[in-house]
């Protein structure tokens, strides 16, 4: 039956279900399943009793000012947020804890106590205040996985200027683009960074940034990390210039140690960040202090089940919103021990992550599907040669997870033991949304299963009709303190993308139902299951339309990752005369695999085996790698463009620009 109504077909069933291990479950910080029934019946009591766990200046005095698509959090209070990470702990026992243990790809280390940071901090703060940096405004950092990355995002936030990151692995061109768009006075960066064995002309992109094809007129000084060349000479060619540039140890080391926390009001801007430009021009996201601090705060404890020995690490860099919350903000706020690493997992060889697990004995290991199917594309041996018995818990973030992928993270990183927590959320959302409660949800392989006490989640029809078990459109009903508060500098973008999509529509259902109310779309689609666990199963902008079928990307992807022959697949509709559209299948395999026109029939009936005829690929291209953002996630529409025979769209956001061209070139001399 085609599918008249605006939901998404559903397709992959899953019959896996993991409940918490009895033991992790009865030392978990969570073990009462009343909390999500508690935090639905008083939201804002919930928030206001995490919120309170901070440390205010001044208290609050209104927890939520909501004016869709408009909210205020906290209101009247004042606070700090790099107060909330260091100095608070000073006065405990945290004072001489562990807060950063970092290695360099070389495998130099460097560690800090919180007191340690604490000082590192005030001196950066004082530096910064030195160039001219005042409360308000804005501090674009361009650095690798370094100490002072985070130094820098916590000095900002001490003296009240909001950080704009720019991952290092970004063009000179697109960091110009970010410093233009936010309207940065310093930046901050370093002479190069060290990635797979060689190294990142940080320093020479920066400058191409900031003089050439207009430059960054607005930028007065730069302040240069040396975490390369030896004293004087600045890699790659670039130089320091004279009255602009100042290298960090000289300027930091010398600067006055006691730097104040300014006491900033509960929603003045923290940090701008763009989001990874999956589906397009890169959106600045804006985020403010008090309600983000609380909803970081909130998750990194819960959801991590993070308790004071443990030792944290999430494989993020600190230019994707994953980094700002969940390696600085939660984590410190949280006075945890962050384990922060600054190269590729298989330098020098693919056993690096599992090596630094063992060394450093990490409890709690946060990463990406993407860095999943790297570790099972690479084999099993790996990860085996390690002692992995600190680890208690694992987590995944940043695209649908294969549920094969899934499982052989639980089985060769989590040996059985470790529950996993899928957890979704967006650059936009500020902090986790959906996500198991690791000491009470039962997990199943690819669903991150229910919202986040105090949240609102429900699968919608375009119409607006809420789907109990189905699939739909991802909607959030409710505000949440972590919520971004606008497109810098594009209100209309912000209105028209986030909150136009069931604007004047009726949502929800019977007494449910709200005439107006105003309601989240954060672009993906999704579906929930029988037992009321959420699955995202694709960006709408992916979404198959196959012979009046809606179909997500995420469904037939899983189906091909099931076959063992197959590390990654990423499938799009191509247009098709008769079906509307066909599926294209583009499709990795694991080492050692021969990619024979045998394998192509056999995985298109494997698909057709596990989620039905009505998904089988018309067409698989075996692929050496996909295109993928620098962030690691597949983009599906440079796919689209080449099944489709178009020019390839947008590609700046791409981590290697050869990888589409080379398909494209494979797709192409095929089918001629
Ligand atoms: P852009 O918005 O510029 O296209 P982006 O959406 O990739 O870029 P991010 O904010 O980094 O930028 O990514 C958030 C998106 O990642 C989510 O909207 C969702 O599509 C996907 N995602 C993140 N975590 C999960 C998860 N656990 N399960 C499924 N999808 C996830
Ligand atoms: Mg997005």
């Amino acid at each position: 039956m085609a599918n008249e109504e605006n939901t998404l077909d559903t397709l992959l069933t899953e019959d896996r279900a993991f409940p918490p291990p009895p033991e992790f479950a009865r030392a978990a910080l969570v073990s009462d399943p009343g909390i999500y029934a508690a935090a639905d019946a008083d939201p804002e009591a919930f928030w206001a009793g995490w919120a309170g766990r901070l440390h205010w200046f001044k208290p609050w005095d209104r927890v939520l000012d909501w004016q869709p698509p408009f909210a205020r959090w906290f209101g009247g209070g004042t606070l700090n947020a790099a107060y909330n990470c260091l100095d608070r702990h000073l006065d405990g026992p945290r004072r001489t804890k562990r807060a950063l243990a970092w290695e360099g790809e070389p495998g130099d280390r460097r560690e800090y106590t919180y007191e340690q940071l604490h000082a590192e901090v005030s001196r950066a703060a004082s530096a910064l205040k030195g160039m001219g940096v005042a409360r308000g405004d804005r501090v674009a950092i361009y650095l690798p996985m370094v100490p002072e990355a985070a130094v820098a995002m916590l000095a900002c936030a001490r003296i009240g200027a909001a950080h704009s990151v720019v991952f290092g692995g970004f063009s000179a061109e697109s960091l110009r683009d970010r410093i233009r768009d936010a309207q940065a006075k310093v930046l901050i960066t370093a002479d190069g960074g060290y990635r797979r064995g060689g190294v990142v002309a940080l320093k020479r992109a920066a400058d191409e940034a900031l003089e050439e094809e207009g430059g960054c007129p607005g930028i007065e000084h730069v302040l240069v990390v040396r975490r390369h060349g030896p004293d004087g000479e600045v890699l790659g060619g670039a130089r320091m210039k004279q009255g602009r540039d100042r290298w960090w140890h000289d300027c930091v080391a010398g600067a006055e140690a006691e730097c104040p926390a300014e006491e900033m009001e509960a929603e003045d801007l923290l940090y701008i960040l763009y989001t990874s430009g999956t589906t397009g021009k890169p959106k600045g996201i804006m985020h403010t202090t008090g309600g983000y601090m609380t909803q970081v705060l909130a998750t990194t404890q819960l959801v991590f089940d993070l308790k004071d020995d443990d030792v944290y690490w999430c494989t993020a860099d600190v230019g994707w919103v994953t980094g700002h919350s969940y390696i600085v903000y939660g984590p410190l706020a949280a006075g945890a021990t962050v384990v922060m690493y600054e190269g590729a997992p298989d330098a020098p060889d693919r056993g690096r992550m599992w090596k630094i697990v063992e060394d450093y004995r990490v409890t709690i290991f946060y990463t990406a599907p993407t860095a999943i199917r790297a570790f099972m594309k690479w084999g099993v041996d790996w990860p085996a040669k390690h002692d992995l018995s600190s680890l208690r818990l694992l987590g995944t973030v940043g695209e649908p997870i294969n549920p094969e992928a899934w499982i052989w993270y639980h089985k060769h990183i989590g040996h059985e033991r470790c529950p996993i927590v899928d957890t979704w959320w967006q650059t936009e959302t500020g902090a986790i949304m959906i996500t198991p409660l690791p000491g009470v949800t039962e997990t199943v392989p690819g669903s991150a299963t229910r919202a986040f006490p105090g949240i609102r989640a429900d699968i919608l029809t375009l119409e607006g009709r809420r789907i109990e078990v189905g699939g739909g459109f991802l909607a959030l009903r409710r505000p949440w303190p972590s919520m971004l508060r606008g497109i810098w500098g594009d209100e209309e973008r912000f209105r028209e993308t986030y909150w136009s999509k069931w604007a004047g529509k009726t949502v929800g259902e019977g007494d449910d139902a709200q005439p107006g109310e105003s309601v989240y779309f954060p672009g993906d689609g999704a579906k929930r299951d029988e037992r009321g666990n959420f699955w995202v199963i694709g960006r709408i902008d992916d979404v198959l339309n196959v012979a009046g079928h809606r179909i997500g990307t995420m469904e037939v992807e899983s189906a091909l990752v099931d076959h063992p022959a197959v590390a990654e697949a990423a499938v799009v509709g191509k247009a098709h005369e008769l079906k509307g559209q066909a599926v294209a299948a583009f499709v990795t395999l694991k080492e050692g695999q021969e990619p024979t026109d045998a394998l192509k029939k056999e995985l298109s009936d494997h698909v057709v085996r596990k989620i039905g005829a009505i998904a089988r690929p018309d067409d698989i291209l075996f692929a050496g790698d996909l295109p993928k953002t620098r962030s690691g996630k597949i983009m599906r529409r440079l796919l689209k463009d080449i099944a489709e025979g178009r020019a390839l769209g947008d590609t700046t956001t791409l981590a290697d620009p050869g990888v589409v061209a080379r398909l494209k070139g494979d797709y192409e001399s095929r089918e001629g």
